[in-house]
């Protein structure tokens, strides 16, 4: 498949802030009053009431942070264009020279309601649905990866195409992230990093088809949609095995168990897959251990040590 079948969404690109609102809603919309919503680890994130009445979401940070942005809503569409489970609509990216210069993602405001019946079981099966949606289209050159860098958490991840699962986990994933924090190994650990990373392909395995990931998905992901059911944001796509995505829920604390319970029914998880679970989970530790400094480290080493 060539460059020029993949479909990357490009979102609207404003030049001001105004210029966005006025396009969108209408000549003369302005921002009435601003909320500042928390929760957040990376953006500055907004509940925007306009003067027509309308409630938008924005996320904002430097400038320089655009590629955030449009990593981000390109992710949202790839989830969207699945139609198998809530994501924001994208309104437009920008960038806004006041305040110093900012940058800014506009989204449709998630009203949370209270969870509806049946909701980890209803999410296991959106989810499950994401995992088995065709991903023709996503990766230009291979099987896994996807068509464009993108983030994770505030660091690059880098989404080449690769024909095996276990050689884009091992040069896209894993290897990046152990370089950047060599600063906290000594000689040994080194040693058995390189160990591990060259007996990879020993431990994951391909998956059956390839899968659509969110690739971020911990709690603080998915909120609850205006219909009460699961939704997501934030994420940070790439095609590859779907098991990836179940280990992240499980790093930290979990869903309940009628979730893994609904998921398993459709897409049941193959045999061995708690060993590669903590493999998919180093990724997102080193990850840490990269931003956050050290805390990680006991973890990542506690790993590392037992392959
Ligand atoms: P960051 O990029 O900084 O990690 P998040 O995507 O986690 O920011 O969003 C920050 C906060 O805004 C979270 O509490 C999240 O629940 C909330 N949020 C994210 N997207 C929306 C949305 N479209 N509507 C309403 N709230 C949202």
């Amino acid at each position: 498949m060539g460059q020029d079948a993949f479909d990357m969404a490009i979102p609207q690109h404003f030049t001001s802030l105004t210029g966005a609102l006025c396009s969108l809603f209408g000549e003369g919309t302005r921002v009435e009053s601003a909320g500042r919503i928390s929760g957040g680890d990376i953006n500055e994130a907004y509940g925007l009431t306009l003067t027509g009445g309308e409630c938008i979401f924005m996320k904002s940070n430097a400038k320089e942070k655009l590629s955030f942005f449009t990593a981000e809503a390109a992710g949202l569409h790839a989830i969207a264009r699945t139609k198998t489970i809530g994501t924001p609509h994208v309104l437009g990216v920008g960038t806004d020279e006041g305040r110093g210069g900012f940058s800014f993602l506009l989204l449709e405001f998630i009203r949370g309601k209270s969870h509806n019946a049946g909701y980890w079981k209803d999410f296991a099966g959106q989810l499950s649905d994401l995992h088995r949606a065709s991903t023709v289209g996503s990766v230009p050159n291979g099987k896994y990866g996807y068509g464009c860098d993108n983030y994770i958490g505030r660091r690059s991840q880098v989404n080449k195409g690769y024909d095996s699962w276990t050689g884009f986990f091992r040069d896209c994933r894993l290897e990046p992230q152990f370089r950047d924090a060599a600063q906290y190994f000594d000689k040994e650990d080194l040693k058995r990093i390189v160990r591990f990373l060259d007996h990879i392909d020993e431990i994951l395995v391909e998956p059956e088809y390839p899968s659509l990931l969110h690739g971020d998905l911990w709690a603080g992901n998915v909120i609850t949609g205006n219909d009460g059911r699961a939704w997501l944001i934030d994420p940070a796509v790439y095609v590859g095995h779907a098991e990836a995505d179940i280990a992240m829920t499980e790093l930290f604390g979990g869903f309940p168990p009628a979730f893994y319970d609904a998921y398993q029914e459709r897409i049941p998880l193959q045999p061995g897959y708690e060993r590669r679970r903590d493999v998919y989970n180093l990724y997102h530790l080193v990850n840490h251990l990269n931003m956050f400094g050290r805390m990680y480290l006991s973890e990542v080493k506690r790993i590392v040590g037992r392959f």
